[in-house]
């Protein structure tokens, strides 16, 4: 076939131009039927199905007469896929029924493999997990038939999918980390990246913090040499190669697109068709055009959950992979409608002498610190809670159904799991210490309307207090003493005055030794104002 017998350097755009003239040229009703079929591809990445629809049923109307089942049933499998989850979620089931029931009767495990997959992907996004679940296996135990990794790390990945949504999360995650592993060494970069990405949100969904931050940072690192291979780089590439005024036509309207798509690079959307793109154009060389079906099948699916997947990345600091303050202020709204019955407390956190770290160490040392900090966090938290990057080297953390005589406990724990043992950097050991403010909100019934913000002000003087302290310390404000506006009015003048005065009772710890410092002992007094 023209396109196999394809240079490995040719992209597919040149490929099908080419076959295009030629068909053209001598009248090669196969070529052109090809010529159609390849054209429509092309249409499918761009993408513009109503114009892959349109070369589609050309082709369709070419090839019959040659009565070609090979071929018909690949334009079927195309057709099936443009059908499908492309634009909408109502695709025809009985197209992609037929579409597997020909590659099966045919024996072409690949194809057939290709078919399962987009079948499945049809229940996947019905929800209908069982037969999603079923027939992804069926499409892991085909793709076991011939020797094409991509097409196992897809299986896989397929597979895990319909797991997790049906919520065997566990299986899910053993199937994803064989599709990873399977897709590293497969050099397919695009499902690699989509495969980590789901890995991480399921790490996450079972509470594994840890590996899900990890894989969370794998992700973007694969992502980000995928996007090395920038699209106008391509563009500009492929221009220089083609000649013919028809040729130039299709460059100016991908360069339209490219245009028109890089206008919003941020968003998933974009990065999803930029793959497909790149993906697409790059695979041609040498590799069965049939393959790249099922990529723009794959990644038009993934686009169903775009807006998910960008809410997502929307709501992660992109060094830790932590929630970021913007994400973390909207869930404590959420938090605090219901705050009467289930108290919170806020714990801020700011690490010590930092910059003294980074002159000394490097910026980069300070980033892996970072890093560690926040996993060292995230691993005390239970359920519920919750942990932010807050700002540079300052974190908060929201804690859940906690009493305000709790808390200094807690705070020295985390404290302590921060001194106790040195960060482990790159360049080796690094002893790290931070501080801490903290308080419950609400501090008193009638401090609610202070808002939350309100007592993290609080908290942020205490923190102040803190590291006034001495450093490798905690101070919180625990309860009232006197009543909440005199408190209040004491706050706004001298924090140190309200401590010194008593008006609340507060507490004090230490990172790497037991409680010290206590202004008040907490329990065993009456607090009420009065
Ligand atoms: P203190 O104990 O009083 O908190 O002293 P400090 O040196 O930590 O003081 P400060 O909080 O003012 O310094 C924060 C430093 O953190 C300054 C800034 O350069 C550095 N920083 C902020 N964000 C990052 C980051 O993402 N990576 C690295 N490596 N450094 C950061
Ligand atoms: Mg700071
Ligand atoms: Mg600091």
């Amino acid at each position: 076939m023209a396109y196999i017998s394809l240079g490995r350097n040719e992209d597919a755009m040149r490929v099908l131009l080419n076959a295009f003239d030629g068909a053209n040229r001598s009248g090669d009703v196969r070529l052109a039927g090809l010529t159609l079929k390849s054209l429509a591809l092309v249409q499918t990445f761009v993408p513009d199905i109503a114009r892959a629809r349109q070369y589609i049923e050309e082709a369709r109307r070419t090839i019959e007469p040659l009565g070609d089942q090979w071929l018909l049933a690949e334009i079927e499998v195309l057709r099936a896929i443009v059908s499908g989850p492309v634009e909408d979620n109502t695709s025809d089931l009985s197209i992609l029924v037929r579409a597997h029931r020909m590659t099966e009767r045919m024996e072409l495990a690949l194809h057939e493999e290709m078919s399962l997959v987009n079948l499945s992907d049809w229940y996947l996004n019905k929800k209908e997990w069982d037969r999603a679940i079923e027939i992804s296996r069926q499409a892991v135990e085909v793709a076991g038939l011939f020797d094409e990794p991509e097409h196992s790390g897809v299986a896989y990945l397929q597979y895990a999918l319909a797991l997790v949504g049906s919520g065997r999360v566990a299986d899910g995650i053993r199937q994803l980390e064989r599709s990873v592993s399977v897709l590293r060494h497969s050099g397919e970069d695009a499902y690699l990246a989509n495969a980590i990405y789901e890995l991480a949100n399921a790490y996450e969904r079972v509470g594994r913090m840890k590996d899900a931050t990890a894989a969370y940072r794998d992700y973007r690192a694969v992502r980000d040499v995928n996007e090395g291979r920038s699209r106008a780089r391509l563009v500009a590439e492929m221009q220089e190669r083609f000649d013919a005024e028809r040729k130039q036509t299709e460059i100016l309207r991908l360069r339209e697109d490219n245009v028109r798509t890089t206008a919003a690079a941020e968003t998933q959307r974009q990065r999803a068709m930029f793959w497909s793109i790149v993906a697409g154009l790059t695979i041609a060389a040498g590799v069965a055009i049939g393959l790249m079906f099922r990529r723009t099948q794959l990644v038009n699916a993934r686009l169903v959950e775009a807006n998910s997947q960008l809410a997502f990345l929307a709501e992660r600091d992109s060094l830790t992979g932590l929630f970021n303050r913007r994400a973390m202020r909207a869930w404590i709204e959420t938090q605090t409608v219901s705050s009467e019955v289930s108290p919170m407390a806020l714990l801020l956190f700011d690490i010590d002498h930092f910059k003294a770290i980074n002159d000394r160490l490097g910026h980069a040392i300070g980033d892996e610190i970072i890093i560690e900090f926040g996993q060292r966090v995230q691993a005390l938290l239970r359920d519920g809670d919750r942990l932010a990057r807050w700002g540079g080297e300052e974190f908060l953390v929201v804690l859940r159904g906690v009493s305000a005589h709790q808390l200094p406990a807690l705070a020295q724990r985390i404290l302590r799991s921060i001194s106790d043992t040195p960060f482990g950097t790159s360049i080796g050991p690094v002893p790290v210490t931070a501080s801490m403010g903290f308080v419950p909100f609400p501090l008193d019934p009638e401090a609610v309307d202070e808002g939350w913000e309100g007592h993290l002000a609080i908290a942020d003087q205490a923190l102040y207090r803190a590291k006034g302290s001495g450093r490798n310390a905690g101070f919180g404000v625990l309860a009232l003493v006197a009543p909440w506006s005199e408190v209040r009015r004491g706050l706004a003048e001298s924090f140190d005055s309200v401590i010194a005065n008593g008006l609340v009772i507060s507490d004090a710890c230490r990172g790497g030794a037991s409680l010290v410092d206590k202004v008040i002992p907490f329990g065993g007094r009456n607090y009420s104002p009065n």
